[in-house]
């Protein structure tokens, strides 16, 4: 547990980061907050000033856009993050990727474990990692478990696309970003992603940038 007077510098340095007002500046990869792993949140911030923050952190999901964004994210140290995707995908896409809507929602102190032995490779891209995708392998169905911005616990099973965000975002908790857990050759600027690689699944880009590519059993 933290004490009230370790409790006040996180606390400040919200409320610096909020004074400016609008979407929040975020981190890029190579800032040692996005690699040290979060804090547990247990009150250090009041819930006025974590309403407050929390909505910071949406406006900024969706000023960015992006699907998802971890508090590591805009340079605060506390296991935080906000969902949402409306899932604007053609049905193709929607079918192979199980890219379906997943509401707004936030996450506190969340953890996840593999809830079967599935696993699915796509590309995806980070918000600290501007103007790159890689393709990462995760499970397609994880057990998450944690609390809502209320403190009300929750444990259920997710699977397809909101899978696949709830395991990057988590890890940005623990400190990983998704590179680091992706295919290095399936490595594409945004430019070449959306050019040669927006195909549903990752099939030729496996093949033509060289890298293993399985596809899920049916
Ligand atoms: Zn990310």
């Amino acid at each position: 547990m933290a004490t009230p007077r370790d409790r006040a510098p996180l606390a400040e340095r919200v409320e610096e980061l909020l004074s400016a007002g609008g979407p929040l500046a975020i981190v890029a990869a190579g800032d040692p907050v996005l690699r040290c792993g979060a804090e547990p949140f247990d009150g250090q911030l009041e819930p006025g000033l974590l309403a407050r923050f929390l909505e910071a952190m949406r406006v900024t999901m969706h000023a960015a856009p992006g699907v998802g964004l971890a508090a590591p994210q805009v340079g605060v140290g506390l296991r935080l993050a906000v969902v949402e995707d409306p899932a604007p995908v053609p049905d193709e896409v929607r079918v192979a990727r199980g890219r379906v809507p997943l509401p707004y929602r936030v996450l506190v102190n969340p953890s996840y474990e593999a809830a079967g032995p599935g696993r699915a490779a796509f590309y995806e891209g980070c918000l600290s990692v501007p103007g790159y995708q890689a393709v990462v392998a995760r499970h397609t169905e994880v057990r998450l478990t944690g609390q809502d911005e209320r403190g009300r616990a929750f444990d259920e099973v997710l699977s397809g696309w909101p899978a696949r965000i709830v395991q990057h975002e988590t890890d940005h908790l623990d400190g990983t970003l998704y590179l680091d857990r992706a295919e290095p050759r399936s490595l594409a600027s945004n430019e070449a992603a959306a050019l040669r690689w927006s195909q549903p699944t990752p099939e030729a880009a496996a093949r033509e940038l060289g890298f293993e590519f399985e596809p899920p059993a049916p």
